[in-house]
């Protein structure tokens, strides 16, 4: 039964809802072409045109660019390959002082900074604030998404993934 429109999808998808959760609801339904049109939702609103395979958050996705499979802002900022962790090319902001913390906290108990830094990925080109994580200092940064896309497109949707884009095969 195919009872999701592309409206429902768009409002979806406007909620910013992560992937991990948007999946979740996803597919605690039954709809073939559910998938289709969430990436027809997102594809309206970038202004590339390389096809999205999977978003990774609410403005990063992985898409079939002229340059193989990458992870790619909103804005059109390239990551590089998906299987190599995008944070490492964002702009990284890391707040590892009282007075850092404080603006992010600014009415509650402050993480020790020699226990905990906060750390926020910016995309390089447009500035969005991508993703922010929590870790000890010293901790390496985490690539906390990646994801078997052969494997969610063979098993989940039922339909394999072509080859990328200009790749030969
Ligand atoms: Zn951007």
């Amino acid at each position: 039964m195919s009872a999701y429109s592309k409206d429902v999808i768009r409002e979806l998808v406007e909620g910013t809802l992560p992937w991990p959760q948007t999946r979740r609801i996803m597919s605690a339904y039954k709809d073939d072409d559910r998938f289709d049109k969430y990436i027809s939702v997102l594809q309206d609103r970038v202004a590339w045109d390389d096809p999205i395979l999977l978003p990774v958050g609410d403005r990063l996705f992985i898409c079939d660019g002229g340059e193989g499979r990458v992870t790619r802002c909103e804005c059109g900022h390239s990551f590089g390959d998906y299987r190599e962790n995008w944070k490492l090319k964002a702009v990284i902001n890391v707040r590892n002082t009282e007075a850092s913390l404080r603006e992010i906290y600014p009415n509650s108990d402050l993480p020790d900074p020699d226990w905990m830094e906060i750390r926020e990925f910016f995309c390089p080109a447009c500035a969005h604030l991508h993703e922010v994580e929590a870790a000890a200092p010293g901790y390496p940064i985490v690539h906390d998404f990646q994801p078997d896309l052969e494997g969610f497109y063979r098993d989940w949707l039922g339909k394999p993934l072509g080859k990328p884009g200009k790749e030969t095969a």
